[in-house]
């Protein structure tokens, strides 16, 4: 479930303090050729964190895997909705999304715990899930929700779960020890990640991502989640009330651009030491 005025807000407060910094071949967006997991709680928040930087790393040739806590089963107004019919909305929706940014579906990879439930799922088979995928799929680069800020602490469960059991999983898949079982059966081998990067990270950001040549592309995929914004979210149709996006898009536009720019914030860190 979105809240995309307040994710764009952050990302436009933290340009407000901090210069835009010059592009070279370190930078994430200019990275080729290595291979990306994206964390997300809902199959929607990589889409309003993190778009543009998906869509340039995407045209770098890198490969990108996303993994979706979540199936969004329970975000709808509507009476007649039910949740396996907006799980399955929730799917395509998301799976446009990504075919805007560039990434197909068969690199998305959902976990399918119910919207808002996934605190009670076990914590131990959880960490231990994704310390396995981070093993199988050895990314260079990690992002994922901050586990720090205001945002993520007040906002829904699933963000604070997803944030902490993603750390978690990043510690556990460099050692070991931790989960033996998943060498001895599975052949996976420990994997540390080299890099980090948290979106909705709030006043926490020092990373920013200069997206004005992709933000059109942004809002292209944002709008793919027809099902989180009125009128659909009330009464579901599959498309959009073209006064109601052209709204939507003005008011992301107008609330993401700050001292001529748009950015997409993160916190970047690297093993346990925050830069
Ligand atoms: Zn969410």
């Amino acid at each position: 479930m979105r809240i995309p005025i307040l994710t764009f807000m952050i990302s436009a407060m933290a340009l407000a303090q901090t210069p835009l910094p010059v592009a070279d071949a370190g930078r994430l967006e200019s990275m080729h050729g290595k291979t990306v997991m994206l964390f997300t709680p809902h199959p929607d928040d990589d889409t309003f964190c993190c778009a543009g930087t998906l869509y340039k790393l995407a045209q770098n040739g890198n490969r990108i895997h996303i993994v979706i806590y979540t199936n969004d089963d329970k975000g709808s107004y509507d009476p007649d909705m039910t949740s396996e019919r907006l799980a399955r909305i929730r799917m395509h929706e998301e799976e446009e999304a990504c075919r805007v940014i560039g990434i197909a579906k068969d690199s998305i990879l959902l976990l399918q715990y119910h919207d808002g439930m996934l605190e009670y799922a076990n914590p131990r088979d959880l960490v231990e899930q994704v310390t396995g995928l981070i093993r199988k799929v050895r990314p260079d680069v990690v992002l994922s929700v901050d586990p720090g800020t205001d945002y993520v602490r007040w906002h829904k469960t699933d963000h604070r779960m997803a944030a902490n059991n993603t750390m978690d999983a990043i510690r556990a898949a460099e050692w070991r020890l931790y989960f033996p079982n998943q060498g001895l059966h599975d052949g996976l081998e420990p994997w540390r990640v080299p890099e980090e990067y948290y979106y909705y990270a709030g006043k926490d950001a020092n990373y920013f991502v200069n997206i004005d040549d992709v933000v059109e592309i942004k809002l292209k995929a944002a709008s793919a989640h027809v099902s989180q914004f009125s009128p659909a979210i009330e009464k579901y149709r599959a498309d959009w009330d073209p006064a109601a996006l052209e709204k939507l898009k003005a008011e992301l536009r107008q609330i993401g651009k700050r001292d001529g720019h748009y950015v997409e914030a993160f916190r970047r860190a690297t093993g346990f030491n925050e830069e």
